[in-house]
């Protein structure tokens, strides 16, 4: 009933590195599942949908910050799907493509200060304590349905990669990945980027969905400067990727993802004949957001 049909096709990343390393890159096109509940997003909500439908719930209330990817998700799967949506935004009222994009879809949108925001569920409780058929998703989807879903993924590849590189924001789709390929018994290397400073916490959000011993590689490096921030270093480099592939990406996720590959490509940390994919999580109206970074 909640159904998307996938479409995410693989494609070869070609860049001179990668021949003269002997690597082979490529990239799983999430991004192309939906315009706007896209990549990770999809995966993250599809059983969050089936289990508040399965309840009888009818109403999705959700947060995010001002450009969250996952707001915007929510809005437009709450549309196709026949939810009414909410979204608390943290921050004060503004208005920006994202946010018109919400209320383009239905959403209605409440902004609270980032104190009130911190108290989620008491947030709800105030809004929402009275209505039965309202739904609480956490930040970012954040879930043991967004890991199901995100899972999925593994069953789509059709080689056995030596290598799979993914951004982080909660980290839960990292974890839905490792999942998967310990279902499927892969001996992939996983490589989480987280996208914020001092990453390391990362490895606890992964691990807390994992009922095994995960091995993975956490790439704590690449976040510069922090959530949402750049360099003219990452701007250089989605430039350029974008004018040589064709494939949109943004700075906040997917081109630090990106970026961590290629320098482990340079710091030789693959060994020639590695076959290594990257998910494109989706996320490019994050964009729209940081056009005066591009100029
Ligand atoms: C939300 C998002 C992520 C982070 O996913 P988590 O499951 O929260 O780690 C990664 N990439 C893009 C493009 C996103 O929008």
């Amino acid at each position: 009933m909640f159904n998307l049909e996938i479409f995410s096709p693989i494609q070869p990343w070609q860049h001179p590195l990668f021949a003269e390393k002997g690597l082979n890159v490529f990239i799983k096109r999430d991004d192309l599942i939906h315009p706007l509940i896209s990549g990770n997003k999809w995966r993250k909500l599809k059983y969050i949908l089936q289990k508040a439908h399965s309840i009888n719930k009818n109403h999705l209330v959700t947060f995010g910050g001002a450009y969250s990817n996952h707001l915007l998700a929510t809005a437009a799967a709450a549309a196709r799907f026949g939810f009414a949506s909410t979204g608390f935004v943290r921050g004060e009222e503004v208005q920006n493509d994202t946010l018109f994009l919400c209320r383009l879809h239905g959403m209605k949108l409440i902004f609270v200060d980032r104190d009130t925001y911190r108290e989620k569920q008491v947030l709800y409780e105030r809004y929402f304590g009275d209505d039965q058929r309202a739904y609480f998703i956490g930040e970012g989807g954040a879930s043991a349905e967004a890991v199901q879903g995100c899972a999925e993924l593994v069953d789509e590849l059709p080689i056995s990669y030596n290598h799979l590189f993914c951004a982080c924001g909660t980290g839960t789709t990292a974890a839905g990945i490792i999942t998967g390929l310990s279902q499927h018994k892969l001996p992939t290397q996983f490589h989480a980027v987280p996208v914020f400073k001092n990453g390391n916490f990362m490895r606890n959000e992964i691990d807390r969905y994992l009922p095994f011993k995960a091995d993975y590689t956490l790439h704590t490096k690449y976040h510069f400067g922090g959530y949402a921030k750049t360099s003219p270093e990452l701007i250089s480099f989605i430039q350029s990727f974008v004018a040589t592939t064709g494939i949109l990406i943004e700075p906040v996720y997917t081109g630090k993802m990106l970026y961590a590959l290629y320098d482990q490509v340079i710091k030789n940390r693959f060994t020639p004949g590695n076959n290594i994919l990257a998910i494109h999580s989706g996320g490019i109206w994050g964009l729209l957001g940081m056009k005066e970074k591009f100029m």
